[in-house]
């Protein structure tokens, strides 16, 4: 039969991509987990996707509630869990002053971290029970990691710190909304989310893969520069970053092109390897990509972990 996905953000860009790749394949059952019902409706017709091979079911990662809702009407169906891909993301790049998740935490890596580190520890069960023979769980990391590329290396960058803010619980009152405890600045905690996100694949990788045989990866599609991602940017920014990307720094692929790279993290016999973090060079070859220091720092991603827990599981 077929297997069972889920994709959190299924509603646009990346998200949509890999669920259309998927659906084209004929071996997925795509579950979209979205915020806007009716928008993710829309975008699995707008690229055609046959009715028989998805379902959406509402997930909203800023809200740890809902998150627990989602898992629940998850079980509540039936289907097995096959393979997780926590793909949703927030980025603020021009934001003055922080927002917030409905918990408290600052909206950035409240979801793209908190809210995906919650939802995927509660659905690790639900994969253990699958028998499935290639499990993965997939958490869509960012360029923020590679240290060895010209935009790894744009100001400002992403730094966890001590993990004071973290600690702290990143609400802004009592303690810095940031990781590291200092003031907000959007586009730094995205970055920061992200490095949390390579920072739990490797953790899980170390925790579960051996146990489990769940393969644990994640990875940097390429700068996608046309997605929503960067519907907060200022309009000269928004202009001028595609052809950037496409012509200078060549580093720009489309929806589609990054769409089938996801989705060969979901189901390419070949990329079976846990703990990776995938990349693909100019002639679109996947490849294991190294990680910053930072962002493969075995230490600091057991402190993010345990922090993390802490955060999530008191609420
Ligand atoms: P988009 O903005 O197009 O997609 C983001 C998705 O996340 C949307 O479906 C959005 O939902 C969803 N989302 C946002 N907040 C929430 C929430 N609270 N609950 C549930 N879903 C939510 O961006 P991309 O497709 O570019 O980004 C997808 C992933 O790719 C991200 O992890 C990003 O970090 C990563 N990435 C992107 C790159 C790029 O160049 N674009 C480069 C490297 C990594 P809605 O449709 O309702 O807004």
């Amino acid at each position: 039969g077929k297997g069972t996905v889920v994709i959190t953000g299924a509603s646009s860009g990346l998200g949509l991509a890999t669920a259309k790749a998927l659906a084209e394949s004929g071996k997925w059952h795509i579950i979209m987990a979205c915020r806007d019902f009716l928008k993710a409706e829309k975008a699995a017709k707008s690229v055609g996707m046959a009715k028989e091979n998805y379902t959406i079911m509402h997930l909203d990662l800023a809200s740890l509630e809902s998150v627990r809702q989602f898992v629940d009407n998850f079980k509540r169906s039936g289907r097995p869990l096959d393979v997780l891909v926590c793909n949703a993301a927030v980025y603020q790049p021009t934001a003055r002053e922080p927002s917030f998740t409905a918990e408290g935490f600052e909206l950035s890596v409240g979801t793209n971290h908190l809210g995906h580190f919650l939802l995927s520890r509660l659905l690790l069960d639900e994969m253990k029970q699958s028998d499935y023979p290639s499990k993965r769980l997939i958490i869509v990391g960012s360029i923020t990691g590679n240290t060895n590329t010209l935009a790894g290396n744009v100001p400002p960058k992403a730094n966890l710190g001590d993990l004071r803010g973290l600690q702290g619980g990143l609400n802004g009152l009592n303690s810095s909304p940031m990781i590291d405890g200092a003031d907000f600045d959007g586009a730094k905690a995205y970055k920061d989310s992200k490095v949390c996100n390579m920072l739990t694949m490797q953790e899980f990788h170390r925790r579960y893969h051996e146990d489990t045989g769940i393969t644990f990866a994640s990875l940097y599609p390429g700068c996608i520069a046309t997605t929503g991602l960067f519907r907060e940017h200022i309009p000269l920014f928004r202009l001028l970053f595609p052809p950037f990307q496409k012509f200078i720094t060549k580093g720009y692929v489309s929806e589609e092109e990054a769409g089938k790279r996801l989705a060969q993290v979901v189901s390419d016999p070949s990329l079976t390897k846990s703990g990776v973090y995938w990349s693909w060079n100019k002639a679109s070859a996947s490849f294991e990509n190294q990680l910053s220091q930072e962002a493969s720092d075995a230490d600091k991603a057991r402190k993010v972990w345990e922090i993390s827990e802490k955060l999530v599981d008191s609420l």
